[in-house]
This record gives C-alpha cells, structure tokens and sequence, in this order.
C-alpha cells in the first residue's frame, strides 16, 4: 500500500475534497523570496501550496503561482485567517482571494483557537458559509486542540474536516493525533522538519545511511506513511526538491515504530490554549 505512494497522492477530507499529501510551506519566507520558492516548488511538482495572512506573502504566493503557468484547478491553495480578522472572515477571505489572484480558496482555516469562544464560534460559522457558498473548497483549523475540536462539534453538529497541527519526530501530539484519526479529522503537519531542528535528531542517521536517503527525506517520508498531509519549508532548491523526492523507498514497520519512539513531548511556538496573536 505505501510502496504505491506517488507525488499525485490525495487525501480525501469528508466533504470530497482532495489535498494533496505533500504542500510547499512558506512560513517565515520573506515576499522577496517567496516567489522563487514557489517556482521551484511547481517545478519540481508539489501542487499544494500553503500560506497565511500572517506570514505577509500571500501576494507573492499568488504572483508565483500565476506565472507558474500551471492550470489553477490543478493546484491546491491553502491560506488562514489570523485572529484579529476573526470578527470579519468574509473580509478577510475577499483580501487573501485578491492577493492570491484566485476566485476561489481550496482550504480556508482558522489559524489559532484563540481564547474568544464566542469570536471563534462567530469566524468558524462564517468559514462554513463560504464553503456552502462554494467561495472555499474546504474549510478547516490549525493549533485546535481536543478541546476545542469538542466544542466545535458541539456547536456545529460536525468536527472540522481538517486540523493543521505540528507534528515531527519529537513531537507526534499522540493523543490529539489519535483523536483527530478516530474523527476523520485530516491532519497536516506543519514543522514536519521540526523548524529547522532535525540536526539534533541524531538517530536519524542511521537510518538515512541504511535507506540511502537525507535524514529529511527519512522524516517526510515517515509522515506520508503515518497518513499525514506534510507541509516541509525550504528557500533553497535542492532542498525542495529533495524534500519532494520521496516516493522510491519505504520505511520498514520497525523503522517506523523506531522513530515514533523518539517522542519527547518537544514543541515549539505558541500554546494554543492562550495565544491570541
Ligand atoms: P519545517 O519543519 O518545514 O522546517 C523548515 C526548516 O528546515 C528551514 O530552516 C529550512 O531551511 C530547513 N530545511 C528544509 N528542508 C531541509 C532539508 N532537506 N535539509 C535540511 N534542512 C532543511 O518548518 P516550518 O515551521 O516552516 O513548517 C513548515 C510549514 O508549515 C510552514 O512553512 C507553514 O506553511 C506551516 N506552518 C504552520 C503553522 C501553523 O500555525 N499552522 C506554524 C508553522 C508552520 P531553508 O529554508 O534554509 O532550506
């Protein structure tokens, strides 16, 4: 089953979308330099792209993938909404399609719970009317928690279709991981590399030397095996396209279970419990 895993491989989230298994992450890419990342990216054949307000590129995104050339219903666009546009999503979507050049979003997502119950509430339920409205794809979260994947479900009837959480080698978020599989709640990792962290990670070595592969390579391909969607960053070339590079070998059971025993509970960023931007 995983030997077939191909560049052109989907996930289904329940509403029928499908988004690609492995996107390009832009986080912390400055505008000047985004461009030529995406480029790259299209090239070597990642068709996922995924940005937000916050990372202050999104018109350099849209710019890139506009000369890309590429058809636009071949590509999988994802950007989120930032907090302080929580009480106007409908906003906020018409300012990330514009700087996208894009009339329709493929995934649309709250970037962080927030503490504002009610504000959140207000932001998910205007998120859900664009994507009746056919104006996004698929809406979804980011950094949503047990907690609030529960209270969404308990004002909506339904838990989101997608959750963008980190995910790496130190870090696997075992329960909230589990929780999100049980509800066919699609997971993106994002930090798959462990932001820049991998270096450390010294038992990857060894398996890099036995499969002949980068310890990067050995990472994502551990996450495409554990079924998850994999958002690796890079402004370098032939780092993007070794990142993309993943489909002639496969990782042992062993070797799998191996790295999921490196878990220490080791994150990085904001606690998603009182961020607010
Ligand atoms: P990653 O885990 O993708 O790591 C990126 C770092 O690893 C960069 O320093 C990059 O350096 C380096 N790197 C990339 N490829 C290789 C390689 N093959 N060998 C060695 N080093 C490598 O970090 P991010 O935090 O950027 O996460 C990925 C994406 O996830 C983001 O870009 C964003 O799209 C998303 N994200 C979402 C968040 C959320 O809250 N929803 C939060 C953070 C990220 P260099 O660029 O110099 O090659």
């Amino acid at each position: 089953m995983n030997s077939a895993l191909t560049i052109g491989n989907k996930k289904t989230l329940r509403n029928g979308i499908e988004a690609p298994l492995l996107g390009y992450g832009t986080f912390e890419s400055a505008p000047d330099d985004v461009g030529n990342g995406v480029r790259w990216a299209i090239e070597a054949g990642y068709r996922h792209i995924d940005t937000a307000k916050a990372y202050g590129n999104e018109a350099e995104v849209g710019s890139a993938i506009r000369a890309s050339g590429v058809a636009r219903e071949t590509l999988f666009i994802a950007t989120k909404v930032w907090m302080d546009d929580y009480p106007d999503v409908n906003g906020a979507f018409e300012s990330a399609a514009r700087k996208l050049k894009t009339d329709y979003i493929d995934l649309f997502m709250l970037h962080w719970p927030g503490t504002d119950e009610t504000l959140r509430y207000k932001a998910y339920e205007t998120l859900l009317k664009l994507e009746s409205e056919g104006k996004i794809h698929a809406s979804g979260v980011s950094n949503f928690m047990v907690e609030h994947l529960e209270s969404l479900k308990g004002v909506f009837g339904a838990y989101p279709l997608y959750n963008q959480i980190q995910v790496h080698p130190w870090g696997r978020q075992p329960d909230l991981y589990a929780f999100c599989e049980k509800n066919e709640i699609a997971v993106a990792a994002w930090g798959p590399l462990m932001h820049g962290h991998l270096k450390e990670v010294t038992e990857l070595a060894r398996l890099a030397e036995a499969y002949g592969r980068s310890p990067a390579q050995i990472t994502l391909r551990w996450h495409l095996q554990r079924g998850n969607i994999v958002l690796p960053k890079s402004l370098h070339n032939e780092r993007i396209i070794e990142n993309a590079d993943l489909f002639g070998f496969e990782l042992s059971q062993g070797d799998m279970d191996f790295i999921d025993s490196l878990e220490r509970d080791w994150h990085w960023g904001p606690d998603a419990y009182s961020f607010n931007g």
